[in-house]
């Protein structure tokens, strides 16, 4: 069945407006009857019916409750530099398949591409449909955050207090994310990635300043994206639900 998001609470009947009714409606062509998997703000999940449509619109009725929470036990970020063409996008999809919370695009020294505001809005939009369509594909009960660009400086000035934020750094030679996710208690981790020109020094010294853990993830040199789900995934793999015995 498709996943549709509703930005309000679920209840036996729903009206889809706007780009969702025209998504259901005109893109999807649905017809009277046609189910639907419906998620709720605040992650309640139900099966739906539509039952009407109009020029605009599309109704709803609830045929059943879903217990059907897909989120992880954790909370895990990617904030992640800019890289070139779309393999951001690429990065956004993965990192909601792989359960992320949200999505921090950063700019840093060595990124190749510069946006103006303007461009990197463009971008942000963009960045939001990739991961709300990947929330749906993959079955999320909540469209993860795709936050504003922001500069690598600024958002070490303004790390989430109770999160674990680790780096992933090229020249780092041995600490294992391993051992410190084994001794992490937090329930809250971000992966920070560089851009295809790595982390300068200065940048890796600010980021330890601050309290974040610099990781190796082996001697080979990964590309930005490939890093990003490689952390991602080892974080599930130790702390999220990837099997309980
Ligand atoms: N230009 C850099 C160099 O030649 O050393 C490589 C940068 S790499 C393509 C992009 C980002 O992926 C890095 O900044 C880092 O966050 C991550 N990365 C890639 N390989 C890694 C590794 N072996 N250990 C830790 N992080 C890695």
């Amino acid at each position: 069945m498709r996943r549709l998001f509703l930005p309000g609470e679920l209840s036996d009947t729903v009206t889809l407006t706007g780009s969702d009714a025209h998504h259901v409606g005109y893109t999807l062509r649905a017809r009277r009857g046609d189910r639907f998997i419906v998620v709720g703000a605040e992650r309640q999940t139900a099966a739906m019916e539509i039952t009407a449509f109009t020029k605009d619109t599309v109704m709803l009725r609830r045929v059943a409750n879903l217990d059907a929470d897909t989120e992880p036990p954790i909370e895990l970020g990617l904030a992640i530099c800019l890289l070139k063409g779309d393999k951001l996008d690429f990065a956004v999809q993965k990192a909601v398949e792989l359960g992320a919370a949200f999505i921090q695009p950063l700019r840093s020294e060595n990124c190749v591409v510069r946006y103006d505001a303007k461009k990197a809005a463009v971008r942000e939009e963009k960045w939001r449909r990739v991961a709300a369509e990947a929330a749906k594909q993959c079955g999320r009960t909540l469209v993860p955050r795709v936050e504003p660009v922001c500069a690598l400086a600024a958002w070490l000035k303004e790390l989430p207090a109770d999160s674990a934020v680790f780096m992933a750094y090229e020249k780092e030679r041995a600490a294992s994310l391993r051992s410190w996710l084994q001794k992490e208690t937090s329930r809250s981790f971000v992966a920070l990635i560089g851009p295809e020109g790595g982390f300068t020094p200065a940048e890796a010294e600010a980021a330890r300043t601050v309290g974040v853990h610099s990781v190796t993830l082996g001697p080979r040199i990964l590309r930005a994206e490939t890093a990003a789900l490689a952390a991602l995934a080892a974080v599930m793999y130790e702390k999220g639900d990837w099997g309980t015995e």
